[in-house]
């Protein structure tokens, strides 16, 4: 039964940043369900809310109003070591640049975060090189992050968020930073990531490729939902 419900469930979620006289409301009064397995792109021009969006769904801030669930989870009451332990166990994070660490190889960045659970090394090994032959990159696992292009590193990144088998995986502009070569081969791993139901992805992005690539597609502005392609 429990699979049933929606993995997200946004309820008039309102989140309010105060600038001295001025409010901004970054998010404005949304109400949204997301099935597991989904995979949704999130778009709108630049400040109508995104990243906003993303860091409440990730845990990364409280709404001012309104309630979060994900997985069951209630994050608007959710306290900190409760919000903490979430992020670990439930979320994968993509950024734009990567953000992989310099001075370690392919497996051992996608090795780390089940390193840092206190995985067993063998075992956390295993598992990293699975993810790394999904991402394509077996032949790379002992090669550096400066040995490799934009997108094997980005793609390395994905691996790493998909390690300790989160139940949502949050993109935020994962292209961005690519050349067009680079950005079609993460989106089509993208895509294969949803296809295989690995995780629900939400990817927040500009382009117009990676949002079709998506099985859903939400368009914000000025805080609030405008268009929703599954009708909802
Ligand atoms: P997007 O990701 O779509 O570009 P954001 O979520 O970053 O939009 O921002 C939405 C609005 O909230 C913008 O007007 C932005 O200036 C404002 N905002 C975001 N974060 C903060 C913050 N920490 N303090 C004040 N205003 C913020």
């Amino acid at each position: 039964m429990a699979d049933k419900a929606p993995l997200i469930s946004l309820k008039n979620v309102t989140r309010e940043y105060k600038t001295g006289e001025r409010t901004v409301h970054a998010v404005d009064g949304v109400s949204l369900e997301i099935a597991r397995h989904e995979f949704v792109a999130v778009s709108g021009p630049s400040g109508c809310g995104k990243s906003t969006l993303i860091h409440l769904l990730a845990g990364l801030e409280p709404p001012t109003a309104g309630e979060i669930f994900v997985d069951g989870l209630a994050l608007h009451t959710a306290d900190d070591a409760a919000l903490t332990q979430y992020r670990r166990r439930h979320i994968g994070l993509v950024f734009q640049f990567f953000n992989l660490l310099p001075t370690m190889n392919v497996l051992e960045n996608v090795s780390f975060p089940l390193l840092l659970q206190g995985v067993p090394s063998p075992e956390s090994e295993a598992r990293a090189l699975e993810l790394i032959d999904h991402v394509g990159l077996r032949e790379r696992a002992d090669h550096f992050v400066h040995q490799l292009s934009g997108g094997e590193q980005q793609r390395t990144a994905i691996a790493r968020a998909l390690v300790h088998r989160p139940s949502l995986l949050i993109a935020d502009e994962p292209t961005g930073n690519l050349d067009s070569h680079s950005a079609a081969a993460v989106m089509e791993l993208l895509e294969k990531i949803g296809a295989d139901g690995l995780t629900t992805l939400i990817v927040v992005t500009h382009s117009d490729e990676v949002a079709r690539a998506a099985s859903r597609r939400v368009e914000m502005h000025d805080g609030k939902v405008v268009r929703d392609s599954s009708g909802r």
